[in-house]
């Protein structure tokens, strides 16, 4: 005999059947195929130190103009695919419309995709600050890290990073703000000497929150950090996460 838990699910598929989260098809996944291979995965050649797409034609360097000139305080960042179309959509609905069921297939997806320079010991997410993670009600970026972690065996602590400013959102500002809005705003709160910590985030704009995070990993100790994100934003792509 069916328990009720059992017909109450039927009761529930019935008035609200599964859909994709992100093109609100019905499909038993939260994320369906079609979405998941519309994705664009970001691959070589890159610059070794953010990441950028380089062009392919052009030969020799294998830094971009930035980062020759001005390189991060992280020592690299990757991101498994480009921020446009289903992976924005899908980025968009994860972070503003509360699906959060899609934290674990964008994480096994980013997975396939992350060519990694070196691997960290472990994981730590961008922290929100607490306040604006109360009003949203998660942390995206710390269900991303979750998600990775469990996807690469890597212990996942979330608690190493505190925002101690609540800064207006990075997408609010044009690109020379953000640097200065997010100055000095990270605290790392555990001891990392001597750690190669993986920063987590869900997309890369200007690169200038992983960065900040990446200066308190340092002061901390960290002996390298890697910045990885799901999502990039690159010349000609959307710019507004
Ligand atoms: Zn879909
Ligand atoms: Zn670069």
């Amino acid at each position: 005999m069916p328990v009720l838990s059992d017909i109450m699910d039927g009761v529930l598929s019935l008035l609200f059947p599964p859909r994709c989260a992100v093109c609100n098809t019905l499909q038993e996944q939260v994320l369906c195929d079609a979405c998941r291979t519309a994705f664009v995965p970001i691959g070589e050649p890159l610059c070794r130190q953010c990441g950028l797409p380089l062009d392919p034609k052009a030969t020799g360097d294998e830094h971009c103009a930035e980062c020759r000139t001005t390189p991060p305080d992280f020592d690299a960042a990757r991101a498994a695919g480009l921020y446009r179309g289903a992976l924005r959509t899908a980025i968009h609905h994860f972070k503003y419309a509360g699906a959060q069921a899609l934290a674990a297939p964008l994480a096994a997806w980013a997975r396939t995709h992350l060519v990694l320079p070196f691997t960290p010991e472990l994981l730590c997410p961008v922290p929100l600050h607490k306040q604006r993670e109360a009003l949203r009600g998660y942390n995206q970026s710390g269900l991303l890290a979750e998600a990775l972690g469990q996807e690469w065996g890597i212990p996942c602590a979330s608690g190493i990073l505190t925002r101690t400013a609540n800064t207006p959102p990075q997408m609010q500002l044009p690109a020379a703000q953000r640097k200065h809005n997010v100055h000095g705003v990270f605290v790392a709160n555990l001891d990392v000497t001597g750690r190669v910590v993986g920063v987590v985030d869900d997309v890369y704009t200007t690169g200038a929150t992983l960065n900040e995070c990446a200066r308190a990993l340092k002061r901390s100790g960290a002996a390298r950090v890697l910045a990885i994100t799901i999502a990039r934003v690159t010349l000609g792509g959307d710019a507004d996460p």
